[in-house]
């Protein structure tokens, strides 16, 4: 049971409870939390209001299960770890990459420089290395943190490195962002305690033969020294198996994800023990819903003084990363890779005028997630109509534009196409995917047979033909939004419903009746960001471009030959009607290549030279790439 009071005990206050409750076989456990707030928890449940005076108490928490703290009912919302612009947790996928052993300096540096560039979140590297075997190389104790602290400086990544015992914790959490507890030491209880009063983040790994209930328990004891900061890891079992390391167990994801509300990542470097094994096991863990992964990475893993044949190879880990990127579009969450972290440019954002995002509807609607994870510092900027967002760019009243250009089941929003060609100061800088779900949300007391009304934007009604033709006698109503969907079924009431997002249907206080709608589950929407400023660069992969042709045989053929001779891979092709100009038609093409290279801008001055119109649209990483 765990009792949260709302002030802090004095010391004379716990000693008479403690007293009183002890003659019942009762013992209660204190944490205090802030200046405002007291937790009491204890292994067995008690008539709390005859001892405790009911204007105290905040809330009682029943738990059934022996860890408590750890418990998903402990919190409404799922424990989110932020180190800086780092999130473990929530709806990011996190990815710690690294040498198992910190070797020197320039062995760090080469494999930090790698992981950075490729675009990894956190640095892993082992500077207290707990071995088998005693004749191991063991580590390069506080020299090996001196050399992860500098790291951290030149490349700009938070460190994560493990702490073997209570006397190192200490030194370790002056050096690192995340201290790590191995999987040898999930049971040190007094290091748990160590690192549970210093306060710093820490990545807890499953014990090898440690059951579920244990690990939860393990991190229990962080917990209840009012360390809330932890991230559990799977990283395999010992099993029968022999061809592997360890067994990877995966249940313990879901598993943990019901059990807790604590962020959950994977190692399957320790997890296989083979390198060749670990991105398909990356790509199942971020599949059944791991918040990240956490994987060995060397220059030169044949000469590794530590699990040199689990560590990946640099192009491994870029394809793994990748790999990942598409993988978790699929469970809703997103790989955001170091390197396309959001710049606050200079010149658009200042004190007085912040960084501003524009997208359309409120707050709950698709392209409100898309601009939070696109730009989590920014300032949302609401519009009601895509002009409206154009025209916030063009005015630079916002920096960057999120708006949504095609849907897998609906095809492309031509309005937006033709929104591109009429601003012709805005360009593509970046482009998003988020699989789209729709749900059916219903006002309480509603039932499905009795809805009479369902609001949703039209791309939503479009999504979900199928479903919408199963309801009958149901009136439909266009909204403007995802958003406006769910918030005017809250205003209609009884007999109301919509078709919208979760977060949008939970934040009206709607019921969830049915889940996943959609015609075809993979519903995905590609966004694009847009801004005034066009700056093409060394990471760029795809372009996009709008050109039109005299009206005559072989022109359309003779200006994608321009591509077909260089060999370059075209994405997507696209015609539109010529704005007046009945008949006669806009090409918007999209490509991969990249304008900083020579002979991409030869193509696009061979193409200008047989176009009557051309215009680059933007240039920016391919998101959706494998
Ligand atoms: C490590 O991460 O390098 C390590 C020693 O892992 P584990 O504790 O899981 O064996
Ligand atoms: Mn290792």
């Amino acid at each position: 049971m765990i009792i949260i009071l709302a002030r802090v005990l004095e010391e004379k206050e716990k000693d008479d409870l403690q007293e009183g409750l002890k003659k019942k076989g009762i013992r209660l456990h204190f944490l205090e939390v802030g200046k405002e707030k007291t937790i009491a928890v204890t292994e067995k449940s008690f008539p709390v209001q005859e001892w405790i005076p009911s204007h105290w108490l905040e809330r009682i928490v029943e738990v059934d299960t022996p860890f408590q703290l750890a418990n998903r009912a402990f919190t409404s919302s799922r424990t989110v770890i932020r180190i800086k612009d780092v999130e473990i947790g929530g709806d990011t996928l996190t990815v710690i990459a690294g040498p198992c052993a910190v070797e020197s300096r320039d062995q760090l540096f080469r494999i930090a420089e790698v992981v950075k560039r490729t675009g990894a979140h956190i640095l892993r590297g082992g500077a207290f290395k707990p071995r088998t075997s005693p004749y191991s190389f063991q580590g390069l104790g506080e020299e090996g943190l001196e050399i992860l602290a500098r790291a951290r400086e030149e490349f700009g990544l938070p460190v994560i490195t493990e702490a073997t015992s209570p006397e190192n914790a200490y030194l370790v959490a002056q050096y690192a962002n995340i201290i790590q507890i191995g999987a040898r030491n999930m049971q040190n209880f007094d290091l748990l305690k160590r690192v549970g009063s210093l306060g710093k983040p820490v990545l807890l790994k499953r014990g090898m033969s440690a059951t579920i209930e244990d690990f939860l328990l393990a991190a229990e004891y962080i917990l209840s020294l009012g360390n809330f900061q932890v991230i559990l890891c799977e990283r395999g079992i010992r099993g029968i198996e022999k061809m592997t390391r360890n067994t990877l167990d995966l249940t313990a994801i879901p598993l943990v994800k019901d059990l807790s509300h604590l962020p959950i990542v994977v190692d399957p470097s320790h997890g296989t023990g083979l390198r060749e094994k670990v991105i398909p096991m990356a790509r199942a863990a971020v599949a059944c819903g791991a918040d990240g992964v956490m994987v060995e990475v060397h220059t030169h893993p044949e000469e590794a003084l530590s699990d040199g044949p689990q560590s990946l190879y640099p192009e491994q880990f870029r394809r793994l990363m990748n790999e990942l990127e598409v993988v978790s579009i699929l469970v809703g969450k997103e790989l955001r890779k170091h390197r396309e972290q959001p710049r606050a440019e200079s010149s658009v954002a200042t004190p007085s005028h912040p960084l501003r995002v524009a997208f359309l509807g409120e707050v709950g609607s698709f392209s409100s997630q898309v601009a939070r994870r696109s730009f989590p510092e920014a300032e949302p900027l609401p519009c009601g109509n895509f002009r409206e967002i154009f025209e916030k760019v063009q005015e630079r009243i916002a920096a960057y534009g999120i708006v949504p250009l095609e849907n897998t089941i609906t095809g492309s929003i031509h309005h937006n196409f033709d929104l591109l060609l009429e601003f012709p100061q805005i360009f593509v800088v970046g482009e998003r995917f988020i699989r789209v779900s729709q749900h059916l949300g219903i006002f309480p007391g509603t039932s499905r047979d009795s809805l009479r009304v369902l609001f949703a934007h039209p791309q939503g009604f479009a999504q979900c033909s199928r479903f919408l033709e199963s309801l009958r006698g149901v009136k439909v109503m266009n909204v403007g939004n995802t958003e406006e969907a769910a918030r005017r079924a809250a205003e209609f009431g009884e007999g109301s419903g919509c078709i919208s997002s979760e977060e949008a249907i939970l934040k009206y206080g709607l019921h969830i009746v049915e889940e996943e709608i959609e015609d075809n589950p993979r519903n995905f929407t590609r966004f694009i960001i847009i801004s005034t400023s066009f700056q093409p660069s060394q990471d760029h992969d795809k372009v996009s471009c709008v050109f039109a042709l005299e009206n005559r045989p072989g022109s359309l053929y003779e200006a994608l030959g321009i591509f077909a001779r260089r060999q370059v891979n075209l994405l997507k092709l696209e015609s539109r009607p010529q704005p007046g100009k009945p008949w006669e038609y806009l090409f918007y093409i999209d490509w991969e290549g990249n304008l900083k290279e020579e002979c991409y801008r030869e193509l696009l001055t061979e193409l200008s030279a047989k176009a009557i119109f051309l215009r680059v649209l933007g240039s920016y990483h391919n998101a959706w790439k494998k």
